[in-house]
């Protein structure tokens, strides 16, 4: 009864508490969203640390996320009055798994101090291999091998374990082949990869039983949260760890799961059940999180799955208002509206820090981003970057910017090199020493270099190449728009092929987020407009103790409540996502859903669901039809509104396709022929013009700038060069030297790369 109730347990029910005092024997929690499941796992280890049934070292607690980790061990230092000496085995599958590792590295022929390879490490790997074996990497490009080595090794699988499935699907059969040598390098450079993390110590525990006993008896008691979303690896490893003991402790929902792209699977909830017999199963229905309507709202969302174990849930916090479903114009008016909602949210007393925006697709952010910086609303993008500050962003920002103002060091040092040319660290530096020498800038430097010998031939033709480019796209900037501009610079640059090579989930993203970057431009007349507004929005970053709206994706939301969620872009091909529309199964779409699920009961009091009647790609306006799941919530708990021109929203007025009433938007271009931008005259002040800089070409000799040539060296001279050793001068334009050299022949170098010979 409530009186025998320690004060620190009362607020919990009577379902929480029985899971945080059944410490001994396996213990499943499955229960809906908000329902305090995380809540009660934390008071169990609190309870388990404070009865000494444990000491913290002996506790393994897993979390979803870095954060949530943090989270949960403050919670539990305040719960045990803070006298917890840390808590060395609370973290995610991954932090847990490399600590391991340290400890056991030589058992699977590492040392302790191996390295942790990230992606591209791992891309440049296994591209090694992949031509070493004589592969054709472009029918069997490197990311689609990454892809399959981590599926294998989330599903637990050494090389000498996969199936016949798994050997056919890669280059005919080799697969099992490159596999193997792929790990045997990884050992040989005393590294490993994420999914290493694990598969390695699974491995050690199958082999070596000392060490698994260990572990077994160290560990009194083993906590997991959002359990729905375990891959397979990490469910094998688990159940190792607890099987002596079998003091087992998960809490998911599968209503949640969100991650089997990347190799979740929600069958582990009910095989639980059947590897540990006799577990008890808790379940909690009362929601402490959300009001009815919004509970109501995403209870009926979610009940449009077919599968799912199904589940009541029910709250009494007092009513409040029915979700809210906003239909705008366009893209700009939702952003527009979006700042309207949050500042009069601010207006009534809220905390910025209690208003999320959720978005399906990083790319969302940039029109709010944008928005937002122009009303000083202050607001953070949780689990990511800046949207200005992504990597494939900064890229195309670099290409802008050299075009623009060609002195632009930084800008050209990100690029010379990105995608990929093959030229190197030398290289640069030769760049470097020329153009700190000679006063010019980078790019002006390296395209003297390449007119001469002084770099490798190949290395000076993709240079001259790369500057063939510039000069192109310099003229092409007066022509056409920004956003042309950048479309073509994309696709001659390679940068678009690199992104298509590349097939794993991000490049996808990446590739969104280019798109949304031409989107942005079309709004600017000139390249340096746009370039001033892009450092404008960089510069503006609110300091550490303001209150800030939360941007993050839904997927980073997982876990986490906000009292006002806004969710922008529910529109087919946005949310659900193009990509599932395409995989076009029932299982892609139900994980979508599971996903707006997840989305909706972050919310506390108000959920706001935004979608646009338009969306303008490339210049093209295309319409776009309101989210199925919109039509998935229960008509009395919504309210609709459409804030449209003319209150019909484009759906509703039946236009066909070819009838494009906006049709002329896109083809009314600014006639920009005679326009120069502020970044070309910039780049005319530099002295860096087109007119001088001339790149060799077949059949024609190269002049190129006027750099002022050494006074103390004359024709005849014996002189020296680091690389082709002594040789005479023999001819002589502006800086440019031609020497006959006593071993190399006759070359051209630049002439403070040498040195005159007494
Ligand atoms: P999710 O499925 O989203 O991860 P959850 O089941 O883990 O949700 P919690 O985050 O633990 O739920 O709890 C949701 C909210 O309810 C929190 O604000 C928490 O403080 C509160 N809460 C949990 N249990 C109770 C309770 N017994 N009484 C009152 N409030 C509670
Ligand atoms: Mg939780």
């Amino acid at each position: 009864s409530a009186q025998n109730v320690p004060e620190w347990l009362s607020r919990l029910n009577q379902p929480q508490r029985a899971a945080v005092m059944t410490t001994e024997g396996p213990v499943l929690m499955l229960a809906g969203a908000g329902t305090g499941k995380t809540s009660a796992l934390t008071h169990r280890l609190a309870h388990i640390v404070r009865e000494r049934l444990a000491w913290p070292s002996e506790i393994l607690c897993v979390t979803f996320t870095n954060k949530a980790a943090r989270e949960m061990r403050e919670r539990v230092g305040k719960l045990t009055g803070g006298a917890l000496e840390g808590m060395p085995w609370l973290g995610t599958f991954h932090s847990i798994g490399a600590k391991m590792l340290r400890r056991h590295a030589e058992l699977v022929g590492l040392k302790s101090n191996y390295t942790i390879i990230d992606t591209d490490d791992q891309l440049r790997l296994l591209k090694t291999l992949i031509r070493e074996n004589d592969i054709d990497e472009k029918r069997w490009p490197p990311r689609q091998l990454a892809g399959l080595i981590d599926n294998w090794k989330n599903r637990g699988l050494n090389p000498a374990d996969l199936t016949a499935v798994d050997k056919e699907s890669y280059a005919n059969g080799r697969g099992q082949e490159i596999y193997s040598l792929y790990q045997a390098r990884l050992i040989t450079l005393n590294a490993c990869d994420f999914g290493d993390l694990l598969l390695h110590i699974l491995n050690i525990f199958r082999k070596h039983r000392d060490v698994l006993e260990q572990y077994q008896k160290r560990f009194k008691y083993v906590l997991v949260d959002e359990y729905q979303d375990t891959n397979a690896v990490q469910y094998l490893w688990l159940r190792l760890i607890a099987q002596s003991r079998k003091n087992i402790c998960v809490v998911g929902d599968d209503d949640q799961s969100i991650y089997s792209w990347r190799g979740a699977e929600v069958a582990n909830i009910l095989r639980f059940e059947k590897d540990f017999p006799g577990a008890s199963v808790v379940k909690l229905e009362q929601n402490y999180r959300s009001t009815p309507q919004i509970l109501a709202a995403a209870s009926g969302l979610i009940a449009a799955n077919s599968q799912r174990l199904g589940k009541t849930l029910w709250t009494d916090m007092p009513a409040g208002e029915n979700l809210r479903v906003i239909g705008v114009w366009d893209a700009p008016e939702e952003a527009r509206r979006l700042g309207e909602e949050i500042e009069r949210l601010e207006r009534e007393g809220a905390s910025l820090e209690q208003v999320a925006i959720l978005v399906r697709a990083q790319y969302q952010t940039r029109e709010f981003e944008d928005r937002f910086i122009q009303i000083g609303l202050n607001y953070r993008i949780v689990g990511g970057f800046r949207f200005y500050e992504r990597a494939e962003i900064r890229d195309a920002l670099a290409y802008l910017r050299v075009i623009a103002q060609p002195a632009d060091d930084l800008a050209f040092e990100r690029i010379y090199n990105q995608p990929k040319r093959g030229l190197g660290a030398k290289t640069l530096e030769k760049m470097h020493q020329h153009a700190r020498r000679t006063g010019m800038p980078l790019a002006a430097a390296s395209l003297e270099l390449a007119d001469t010998d002084e770099l490798p031939a190949r290395a000076s033709n993709t240079i001259a190449e790369l500057m063939r480019g510039f000069l192109r796209w310099r003229e092409m900037s007066e022509a056409v728009t920004p956003s042309e501009l950048l479309r073509s610079v994309l696709e001659d640059a390679g940068y678009d092929a690199m992104l298509k090579a590349d097939r794993s989930p991000e490049s996808a993203g990446r590739a969104e987020n280019l798109v949304e970057l031409a989107r942005a431009m079309e709004e600017y007349e000139t390249l340096g407009d746009f370039l001033e507004h892009v450092a404008l929005v960089m510069d503006s970053d609110a300091s550490d103790e303001e209150e800030k709206v939360t941007i993050m994706t839904m997927h980073a939301a997982k876990g986490l409540e906000f009292d006002h969620v806004f969710l922008p872009g529910w529109e087919e091909g946005v949310f659900p996502s193009q990509r599932s529309l395409d995989e076009g199964g029932l299982a892609s779409l139900e994980e979508e859903r599971r996903l707006a699920y997840v989305a909706i009961t972050r919310a506390r009091r108000r959920c706001t669901i935004l979608h646009a009647a338009n969306r303008r790609i490339f210049g093209q306006w295309s319409s776009s039809i309101p989210s199925r799941f919109i039509e998935d919530l229960p008509e009395d708990h919504i309210e609709s509104e459409t804030t449209m021109t003319g209150g019909r929203s484009l759906w509703q007025a039946n236009w066909s396709e070819t009838e494009d009433p906006f049709a002329h938007v896109s083809q009314s271009r600014p006639d920009r022929s005679q326009k120069r931008g502020p970044g070309w005259q910039r780049a005319l002040a530099t002295g860096y013009d087109t007119k001088q800089v001339r790149v060799k070409e077949p059949g024609r000799s190269s002049a190129s700038f006027a750099a002022k040539p050494r006074s103390d060296i004359v024709m005849g001279d014996r002189v020296f060069h680091d690389k082709f050793g002594y040789g005479k001068v023999i001819g002589q334009e502006g800086n440019k030297l031609e020497i006959e050299f006593e071993k190399a022949g006759v070359k051209r170098v630049i002439d403070s790369f040498v040195t005159v010979a007494d």
